[in-house]
């Protein structure tokens, strides 16, 4: 076999070799089927299968409760940000309300805007992006009236997450992209009124996006709206109005067995997440001098690990070096640059103790030292010290 590089890609990410192998073993002839999972009906017993054993799957890890339906939709989280505003603000009178702590919950406000009136009851844009808000400066950012709370609960581009289910009363339809997240870690699934997540990163191949979508909300959802854009087809059909992304649903089970046969469920799979993000925050945060993390600590993601050097030049630098060592997709979104590393659920501990390792390494080839400050950077440097140590 080719050999793998330590893929930190931010998405489509690294998926277990176990179920890459599985894949591999069944594309051109499934066992009792004789054709390829790229070959065979949506509507046959071996894709019925697929599709119920995946939903059961997604159930049992993420403790779904009853009241809510598991859809298999397409057009990734970028269509759920059209099909929310959609489905919950067609006709109210009430506006959404969206909580925006990175990229891409602000384009999830624009697709709402262009649709109902929209309010973004809280930003972290003015300190570009380095926390979620605090419980009580959430609440108070939140209409009373709110038709529903949309929020993000891990920021890819930024590395922002939220450490637990945002706080919010209960009456309140809490909506969330979890695309980034999905899977990382036990979730309270009740308290959301919609959760969706594109596969790409922890969940399977691109393709499929899950949308899990409580009862009392999908009753609300007024006539007109077009087909494929109306939670209610995939809910009355079992996600098989149309043609299903079938091939990508299939590589999602396949990662659903590996969370619970070899990992074990998610709250085992939140240790080693937690396990594998501590190694490089660790090393961040010993080396202050030459590398700085960009989310504050309360705050920091356990899935895209964001950082800065001193340079542009030593960055570009950084990422050229570790690809050598076959560390790659390391270079942070265009749009913000520095480095990121995207630690996925697939991601051995293996592969992120070695990228820790690099980091010291780099750090000392360099022999870089800090240049002799001056007053006035001195006490820049002291105020963003403390800033960054602390949530706020
Ligand atoms: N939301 C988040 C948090 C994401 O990370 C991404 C993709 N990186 C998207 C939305 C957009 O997803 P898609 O490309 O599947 O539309």
């Amino acid at each position: 076999m080719t050999e793998r590089v330590v893929n930190f890609s931010a998405g489509p990410g690294i998926l277990p070799l176990s179920v890459l192998q599985q894949a591999q073993a069944d594309l051109v002839s499934l066992p009792g089927v004789g054709a390829s999972p790229l070959e065979v009906s949506h509507r046959g017993a071996w894709f019925t299968g697929v599709i119920e054993e995946a939903e059961d799957n997604l159930r049992r890890l993420l403790e779904v409760p009853g009241d809510h339906h598991v859809l298999f939709c397409q057009g990734g989280a970028t269509m759920q940000f059209t099909m929310v505003p959609m489905n919950l603000l067609r006709d109210s009178s009430r506006r959404a309300n969206y909580v925006i702590t990175g990229a891409w919950g602000a384009k999830a406000a624009i697709e709402a805007e262009a649709l109902a009136p929209t309010r973004v009851a809280w930003t972290g844009a003015n300190e570009s992006f380095v926390c979620v808000p605090e419980p009580d400066e959430l609440a108070a950012s939140i209409d009373a009236d709110a038709q529903y709370v949309h929020v993000t609960t891990n920021e890819t581009i930024h590395g922002v997450e939220y450490p637990d289910t945002p706080s919010l009363p209960s009456d309140v339809t809490l909506v969330a992209d979890c695309s980034s997240d999905f899977l990382s870690r036990p979730i309270d699934v009740s308290r959301y009124g919609v959760l969706y997540a594109g596969a790409q990163k922890n969940a399977g191949p691109a393709g499929v996006t899950i949308a899990i979508v409580r009862n009392d909300v999908l009753e609300r959802i007024p006539s007109g709206i077009p087909t494929m854009l109306d939670y209610r087809t995939y809910a009355e059909h079992g996600s098989l109005y149309n043609t299903p992304p079938v091939f990508s649903i299939y590589v999602l089970l396949l990662v659903t067995r590996w969370l619970r046969d070899e990992i074990g469920g998610l709250d085992a799979m939140h240790d080693r997440n937690r396990a594998k993000a501590a190694l490089l925050y660790d090393v961040i945060d010993s080396i202050p001098d030459f590398y700085r993390g960009h989310a504050q600590v309360g705050s920091r993601s356990l899935m895209n690990v964001t950082f800065r050097l001193p340079t542009e030049e030593l960055e570009r630098g950084f990422v050229h070096a570790a690809a050598r060592e076959g560390l790659v997709e390391l270079q942070g979104h265009r749009s913000v640059g520095g480095i990121r590393a995207s630690i996925y659920n697939s991601m051995p501990h293996e592969g992120v103790a070695q990228l820790a390792a690099f980091l010291r390494s780099f750090r000392s080839a360099r022999g870089w030292t800090e240049p002799m400050p001056t007053l006035r950077s001195a006490r820049r440097g002291r105020h963003r010290r403390r800033r960054s140590d602390g949530r706020r």
